[in-house]
């Protein structure tokens, strides 16, 4: 590891300060997990390293009326785990965090770690984008801005936050009655494993009807960043979804996606992962969508 200036701001205006005085030249430190390895391994090698862990006001879980749930950026994916919030309002959240990594590295890492790092397999950003996210930043002079998620993630390590950006929220939007959502993981084993395939899916249907009014599909790890499937989607949206009209969606999904082979997988297994994941995770978000409540926000 190459030596650098190590800061540890209390505040969020502090590091902004910080961020200002170093000009887009000082790299932000979270739980680690992703960027201590890179400075191991000298693939990152800045001269300011500014920790923003000591900012309590980034870690917060906020279910809020008029904006649904909101996450503090350092909030730990064994936070969202052990969240009653989150239990109780967004189980999704809880299911995704408990298939990312080990229990010691769910400690550390972070909600925003995990977006900003911009890895295509990342396996909050497919969800995240199925729930309509958006993510607020605030640059080095404390200006605020939002995204939409979908727009944050530009390729492979790569993200729209302009030099001294920091990720401080995600807003999740409130989930409107009958809606399921679903988020599958490809592995080649069980535990402690990158996604080889991530799919979304977030389905909502119509009240007497059962027809389908709207369909996120969202695919990570097959390119360089989250995809959303437009071409599966219109296939299901105003229909009464039977088990064709899935399979129809999930081979779409399959043709409309062109990833790489790496170490992980080759092309052709992404893609009929790609297309059996997709199956199945229409299938679970449909079933979710049926059974949840019929009340809350329209
Ligand atoms: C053994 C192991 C297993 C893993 N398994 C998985 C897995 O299954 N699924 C998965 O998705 N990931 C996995 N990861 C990757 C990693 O744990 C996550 O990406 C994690 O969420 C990163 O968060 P962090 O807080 O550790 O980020 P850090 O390492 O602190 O930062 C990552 C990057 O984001 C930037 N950054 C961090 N926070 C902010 C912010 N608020 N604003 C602006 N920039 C910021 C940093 O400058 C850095 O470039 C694994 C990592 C390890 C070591």
């Amino acid at each position: 590891m190459k030596d650098f200036e190590y800061h540890s701001p209390a505040t969020l205006e502090e590091a902004c300060q910080l961020l200002k005085k170093y000009d887009g030249q000082a790299k932000v430190l979270a739980g680690g997990t992703d960027l201590i390895p890179g400075l191991y391994r000298r693939e990152i090698v800045p001269e300011q390293v500014i920790n923003i862990k000591g900012i309590p006001s980034l870690n917060f879980i906020a279910n809020e009326e008029s904006k649904g749930l909101v996450l503090g950026s350092l909030v730990t994916f064994n936070e969202i785990i052990s969240s009653p919030i989150i239990e109780e309002h967004y189980p999704i959240l809880k299911e995704v965090a408990e298939k990312i990594a080990s229990h010691q590295v769910r400690n550390l890492a972070t909600i925003g770690g995990n977006l900003c790092n911009a890895a295509p397999s990342a396996d909050s950003a497919p969800i995240l984008i199925a729930l309509d996210s958006t993510v607020a930043l605030i640059e080095p002079g404390g200006k605020e801005r939002t995204l939409p998620l979908e727009k944050f993630f530009i390729g492979p390590g790569e993200t729209a936050l302009a030099p001294g950006e920091i990720l401080i929220q995600v807003h999740i939007p409130l989930l409107k009655p009958r809606t399921g959502v679903s988020y599958l993981k490809q592995t080649s084993r069980q535990a402690l494993e990158i996604a080889v395939v991530g799919v979304a899916a977030l389905v909502r249907l119509e009240k007497k009807t059962e027809k389908c009014s709207l369909v996120r599909l969202v695919i990570g790890a097959c390119a360089s960043t989250p995809l959303r499937i437009p071409a599966a989607e219109k296939i299901l949206v105003g229909k009464k979804i039977g088990s064709q009209d899935i399979e129809a969606a999930a081979k779409a999904a399959s043709e409309a996606v062109k990833p790489i082979t790496d170490v992980r997988a080759s092309k052709l297994y992404r893609k009929e992962m790609v297309r059996v994941q997709c199956k199945r995770s229409l299938e679970e978000a449909i079933s979710r969508a049926k059974s949840s409540p019929e009340t809350g926000m329209e």
